[in-house]
């Protein structure tokens, strides 16, 4: 199937409140026209530098997600434009798109990205760092950055109760932190989860951001 069927498949099936991040890392600026000229608007990157360069050749109504680990020594990169940025993992970065956005004027959406796969390779605080990072007050004295939610990531398996129970924890932990920390807080308001993989549990499982890529463009080409 095409991207575009594949786009209007997916969309078709999902909830109205559930956003749609077509990931497109590693595929060609021609994929990512293709997906735009069926309609689609909002996409992630995993990686700065490829962002940048697609950017600048893209329409300027793209809303741009960040979603993979990302040094401090590139916000300053997508700063004038990154719509959010899924992966904040250290009050390092923080610190750092509060600067960057500062520069320009902006406040840059983050979710705070959330351990709870049972592999060591994947990013994230624990929920333990996570709360103990609200809990010292930081975050909330930057003025460039709005905390809008959480993001995390499944492990990689074909056990789907597994799976399941990894994106309740992330829920729960989400109205944890939302009843603690943001109960007056209407940005505080979204979890991200979900993969082409995984998607349909993590939106069972109340997921209000799914991000998918190789379900709409294919196998990646590394
Ligand atoms: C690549 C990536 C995705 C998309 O993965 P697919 O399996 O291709 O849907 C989602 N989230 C993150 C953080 C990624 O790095």
């Amino acid at each position: 199937m095409s991207i575009t069927q594949n786009l209007v498949q997916l969309k078709a099936s999902l909830p109205e409140n559930v956003k749609l991040v077509a990931v497109s890392k590693f595929h060609p600026v021609e994929a990512l026209k293709e997906a735009y000229n069926a309609g689609q608007r909002v996409f992630g990157e995993s990686r700065a530098q490829e962002l940048t360069a697609k950017q600048k050749v893209l329409p300027g109504d793209i809303e741009w997600h960040f979603i993979g680990p990302l040094q401090s020594n590139k916000v300053k990169d997508i700063a004038p434009f990154i719509y959010m940025i899924h992966s904040v993992d250290s009050l390092k970065l923080l610190e750092e798109i509060n600067k960057q956005a500062a520069k320009h004027k902006r406040i840059i959406r983050v979710l705070l990205e959330i351990h709870v796969a049972e592999e060591d390779t994947k990013h994230g605080f624990t929920p333990d760092e996570c709360k103990e990072l609200l809990n010292s007050k930081a975050p909330f004295n930057m003025e460039n950055i709005c905390i809008c939610g959480i993001m995390g990531m499944a492990t990689n398996t074909d056990d789907a109760e597994q799976v399941r129970k990894e994106f309740h924890m992330l829920h729960n932990l989400f109205s944890e932190i939302k009843e603690t920390y943001f109960k007056d807080n209407r940005d505080f308001a979204e979890l991200s989860m979900g993969m082409s993989h995984d998607y349909p549990i993590a939106i069972e499982e109340n997921s209000t951001i799914i991000r998918v890529g190789t379900s709409i463009f294919g196998e990646r080409e590394y």
